[in-house]
């Protein structure tokens, strides 16, 4: 049994000692030095061990090829960063002038270059706020406007779960609200609203129903006609669709919204606008200030990586995401055919057509028409046991590695993975 020293003297070790840390690399050298112990490894092979189960970077995230052929795709982190917001994020993590006016040497307003290029944005907004995620936008929202025992309406159709249980109603009571539900599942008109809202109203919320549709025998009532009715009208607009997409005609945007006479505005930055997590709230100069100046801001403030990755988001070149929604489908089936040619014979790779979404970061009823790689089932285990790991859909008794949502310098790393992967077991 070589002792701990010996083996953290190998040169391999002794470098991932300085690039990882002393501490992880020495856990995994005794977690190699027990499998020696139990008679698992010879005691020549602890080192080589060691050396192969370390991790790749001081992170056990892994980056992963989204070929789900879903875009905005929840568990696998949802928008991917553009070049331009990871650049921002390595000049931000050292000492930045977030807070400093380096002409004055006076504290200046927090992520001013960041606000005033989201504002640039959206110019139907008076003024603009930046939250941890679209959930911390509404919960600030509630908090503030809602705290004194004021009632929030909204559609019984609205009352929407965003995911892994989380429901956009408990998360307004729990920071106070009361609701005055109206309407019924698929239907709600002016006049129900109206006999809801009374002195007690704090303000009336629209929420976009972001990840499913109720079709048939439906109505809804549009932002221009709530404002008809007194108190502020919040719209949460879920996907940080700046100004409408000819893609997705259903999808709300904020500048419609904003022009519609909504009073503020929440969103996610990490669905379609393609920034970093955090919640965007648009709207009234004096509703924003109040909602800034609360000492619960403070709990949901961004931090200096966040506010800058957006404003690259905002002002670099077009994020993943966007992009990928301007792709058509026969530039996705020709990549889709170069990619099948590279790969190795034996795997059987054919070109498939295949339907993309958007997934739960809005437009739940678009087809985004896609091409794929079609390979056999037994292969998505390996793909994702792989390196980058590759995780692709299962649909028709396939593994389909959908293009939709691969960006387009990927597909040689795509390729180059697929082809070291293992056969199946
Ligand atoms: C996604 C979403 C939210 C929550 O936003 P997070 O950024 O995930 O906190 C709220 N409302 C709607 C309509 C959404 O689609």
């Amino acid at each position: 049994m070589p002792r701990t020293d010996q083996v953290l003297a190998d040169p391999r070790l002794r470098e991932a000692a300085a690039r990882l840390g002393p501490a992880l690399v020495k856990r995994v050298v005794v977690a190699a030095q027990e499998r020696c112990r139990a008679g698992e490894l010879a005691p020549t092979d602890v080192a080589d061990e060691a050396v192969a189960a370390l991790p790749a970077g001081a992170t056990t995230l892994r980056r992963v090829v989204n070929a789900t052929g879903v875009l905005v795709h929840t568990n696998l982190g949802r928008a991917p960063l553009s070049a331009a917001a990871v650049e921002a994020l390595r000049t931000a993590a050292g000492p930045t002038d977030v807070e400093l006016d380096l002409v004055t040497a006076r504290r200046g307003r927090r992520g001013r270059g960041t606000l005033e290029a989201l504002a640039a944005e959206v110019p139907d907004a008076e003024a603009v706020h930046v939250v941890n995620n679209g959930a911390a936008a509404l919960a600030l929202v509630t908090r503030v406007l809602a705290r004194d025992g004021g009632s929030v309406v909204i559609a019984r159709g609205e009352l929407v779960e965003i995911g892994d249980g989380f429901r956009i109603p408990e998360l307004m009571e729990s920071v106070g609200a009361r609701l005055r539900e109206v309407g019924t599942t698929n239907r709600v008109r002016l006049e129900d609203y109206a006999a809801a809202v009374d002195d007690d109203t704090a303000f009336v919320l629209k929420v976009h129903p972001s990840n499913f549709a109720v079709r048939g025998f439906t109505s809804s009532v549009p932002v221009a006609d709530l404002v008809t009715l007194g108190p502020p009208v919040v719209a949460d607009i879920g996907s940080g669709l700046l100004r409408p997409h000819p893609r997705l005609p259903d999808e709300p945007d904020a500048a419609t919204a904003l022009r519609g006479g909504a009073d503020l505005v929440t969103a996610s930055g990490d669905k379609l606008l393609g920034g970093p997590q955090c919640g965007l709230l648009l709207g009234r100069s004096a509703l924003v200030e109040r909602l800034r100046r609360d000492p619960f801001a403070r709990a949901l403030r961004v931090d200096k990586l966040t506010l800058a990755a957006l404003e690259a988001t905002l002002t670099g070149p077009v994020p993943p995401v966007p992009a990928a929604l301007a792709r058509d489908v026969a530039g996705l089936r020709a990549r889709a055919e170069a990619v099948a040619a590279a790969l190795p014979e034996h795997l059987g790779a054919v070109v498939v057509d295949s339907e993309a979404a958007v997934g739960g970061g809005g437009a739940p009823e678009v087809v985004l028409p896609s091409a794929a790689v079609s390979l056999p089932p037994a292969y998505a285990e390996p793909l994702r046991a792989g390196d980058p790991p590759v995780v692709g859909r299962l649909e028709r008794g396939r593994l389909l590695l959908d293009l939709f949502a691969v960006d387009p310098d990927e597909d040689v790393v795509l390729v180059d993975a697929v082809g070291r992967a293992p056969g199946p077991a």
